[in-house]
C-alpha cells in the first residue's frame, strides 16, 4: 500500500509527487506515456506563460528549481519580461525524470488507469492497463493529475466539459451544444537561419506590434511573432494569403499563428499552432475525434513547412524536426468540486483561505470555429492577482482524492485563466506538501 498515488505526470502530477515524496511520502506515479512533463514535453508548450505581479513571480518554489536547473545548462533562459519559463522540452522531459528520482518518486510509465474501486466515499485502488495486462494499485490517497480528470469520473465524481455548465456524469452526457477550446498540434522546425528569418521580421514588423526580441548573455537569439487572422492586419499578412491563392496553405491554416525560438536548441522554432479545424466540433475525450484532429494537423503542420519554406527568409534549408507526439488539448473535463472557480472571481482578484496558487494570466479562450476565431482575452490584473482555493481541488464525492492541474473545479472561462504551466506547478506543490501533512503530520 502506498502513501500516495499520483495519476498523470504532467506539471500539476510531477509537482505533486516531488513535493509529497520530499516529505516522507511512498509515492507511486503512473503515467501512460514513457516520459513526464505532459503538454509541457509532449505537447511541445514552450514557453510557460508569465505570472507576475507587481514585478514579481507569482510561481516559486518546484517550478523555480526547475528552470534554475535547466538554466545551469542554457536549457531555459530569462526572457527580457522577467519570465524564466522559456524553456528545451527535450532536456525538460530528462530532468523531470532526475528530480523525481532524487525525491524517491517510483515512476510508473507505459501504465493506464483504466479503472477504479471505491467504497465509504474512499478510492481503494486502481487498475491499470499495462502490456502485462491488468494491474491493480492501492493507496491511502490519490492524485488525480491527468489533465481529463479520468480518475475521478471513474471514481463518479460529477463534472462539466466544454462551455456548458451542466453537471455530468457520463461523457456520453456532454451536451451536442457545448463546445470545447481549440485543439492545436503544435511542431519544430530545425536548420532556420535565425539571423536571416529575425532580420527579415524586423524589418516587416519594424513596429514591433507582433513581435519580440531578445539576445541572451551567451548568445541565443530569443525571439517570438504571431498572426491572429482577423485580429489585426500585418505585413505577414500578405504572405499568408498569397500562400492561399497558391493553394500552398487553406484559409483556416492561417486562422492562429505563433512561434517561439527555443533555449539550447539553436536554428530551431517551435510553432503554437495549428489549430485544427473540421467540420464538426471535435470533442478531446472522443478517440474517434482525437484521432481525426492528429491526422488533420499532421497535414497542415506540412502545409506550413512547404509555405515556411517558399515564403519565410530563413526558412529555405529548414525541416520538420518534430511533430508533437501529444495532441495539444486545452480544455475536457472540470471536476465538480467543494468550490467552482468562476469568471467573476478572477476578475475581482479574488483571495481565499486557503490558497493553492496565484495568478494574473488573463481569461484566454481560443476558439474551435472558423467563423469566430478571435482569443477572448479577459482582463489582466497587472498589479494583482486571484487565488485558486484549495476546495477547488476536492470533492465532495470521493475524500481521499485531490484534482490538480488543468481539469480542477472552475468555470469554462475560468478554466481557460487557470491551465498555464506555472498554475498547474503550483496547485501540485500545494497538494503533495498538503497530503504529507495529512498523513505523515
Ligand atoms: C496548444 C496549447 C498551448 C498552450 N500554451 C501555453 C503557454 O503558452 N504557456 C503556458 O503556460 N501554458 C500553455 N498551455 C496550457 C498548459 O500547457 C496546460 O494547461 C498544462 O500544461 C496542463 O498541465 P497538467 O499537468 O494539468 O496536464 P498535462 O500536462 O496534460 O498532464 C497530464 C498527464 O496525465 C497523463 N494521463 C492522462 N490520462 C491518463 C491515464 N488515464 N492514466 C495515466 N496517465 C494519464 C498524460 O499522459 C499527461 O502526461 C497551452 C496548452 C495547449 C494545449
Amino acid at each position: 500500500m502506498w502513501d500516495l498515488i499520483v495519476v498523470g505526470g504532467g506539471s500539476a502530477g510531477v509537482a505533486t509527487a516531488i513535493a509529497a515524496a520530499r516529505k516522507g511520502c511512498s509515492t507511486l506515479l503512473i503515467e501512460k506515456m514513457n516520459f513526464l512533463g505532459g503538454q509541457a514535453t509532449g505537447g511541445l508548450v514552450t514557453p510557460m506563460m508569465r505570472n507576475f505581479s507587481n514585478s514579481k513571480n507569482l510561481t516559486n518554489g518546484i517550478y523555480s528549481e526547475v528552470l534554475e536547473q535547466l538554466q545551469k545548462t542554457g536549457n531555459s533562459i530569462v526572457y527580457k519580461d522577467g519570465n524564466p519559463g522559456w524553456f528545451n522540452p527535450i532536456y525538460m522531459k530528462c530532468l523531470l525524470d532526475d528530480m523525481c528520482i532524487d525525491s524517491g518518486v517510483k515512476i510508473l510509465f507505459d501504465t493506464t488507469v483504466a479503472g477504479v474501486a471505491t467504497g465509504n466515499e474512499s478510492l481503494t485502488s486502481i487498475t491499470c492497463s499495462t502490456k502485462s495486462g491488468i494491474k491493480k494499485y492501492s493507496a491511502k490517497c490519490f492524485v488525480d493529475a491527468t489533465g481529463d480528470a479520468d480518475l475521478a469520473a471513474m471514481a463518479g465524481v460529477p463534472f462539466r466539459a466544454g462551455t456548458s455548465e451542466e453537471i455530468l456524469t457520463s461523457i456520453e452526457s456532454i451536451g451536442k451544444n457545448s463546445q470545447f477550446q481549440a485543439l492545436s498540434l503544435r511542431f519544430i522546425m530545425a536548420n532556420v537561419d535565425l539571423l536571416s528569418f529575425t532580420s527579415w521580421i524586423k524589418e516587416i514588423d519594424h513596429e514591433m506590434k507582433m513581435s519580440s526580441f531578445y539576445n541572451t548573455d551567451d548568445g541565443q537569439i530569443m525571439f517570438s511573432t504571431a498572426h491572429v487572422h482577423g485580429k489585426c492586419e500585418w505585413e505577414l499578412s500578405s504572405y499568408f494569403k498569397q500562400a492561399i491563392r497558391e493553394n500552398i496553405i487553406e484559409d483556416f491554416d492561417a486562422a492562429y499563428f505563433q512561434l517561439f525560438t527555443i533555449p539550447g536548441q539553436k536554428n530551431s522554432i517551435a510553432f503554437n499552432c495549428p489549430r485544427i479545424h473540421n467540420y464538426k466540433r471535435l470533442n478531446p475525450l472522443d478517440p474517434e475525434d482525437t484521432s481525426q484532429a492528429q491526422l488533420i494537423g499532421r497535414r497542415q503542420i506540412r502545409r506550413f513547412a512547404t509555405f515556411f519554406k517558399k515564403f519565410f527568409i530563413g526558412f529555405e534549408e529548414s525541416y520538420i524536426s518534430e511533430i508533437a507526439p501529444v495532441l495539444g488539448v486545452r480544455d475536457s473535463r472540470r471536476i465538480l468540486g467543494k468550490y467552482t472557480l468562476t469568471e467573476e472571481d478572477i476578475i475581482a482578484n479574488k483571495k481565499f483561505p486557503n490558497c493553492a496558487a496565484k495568478s494574473n494570466y488573463p481569461i484566454d479562450i481560443h476558439s474551435q470555429s472558423s467563423d469566430d476565431i478571435d482569443d477572448e482575452l479577459g482582463t489582466s490584473q497587472k498589479d494583482d492577482y486571484y487565488e485558486i482555493p484549495l476546495e477547488s481541488l476536492l470533492n465532495d464525492k470521493i475524500n481521499n482524492l485531490l484534482v490538480v492541474g488543468r481539469c480542477i473545479s472552475s468555470t469554462f472561462k475560468a478554466q481557460s485563466s487557470l491551465r498555464i504551466q506555472p498554475n498547474c506547478w503550483q496547485m501540485g506543490e500545494y497538494a503533495g506538501n498538503y497530503i504529507a501533512k495529512k498523513i505523515k503530520g
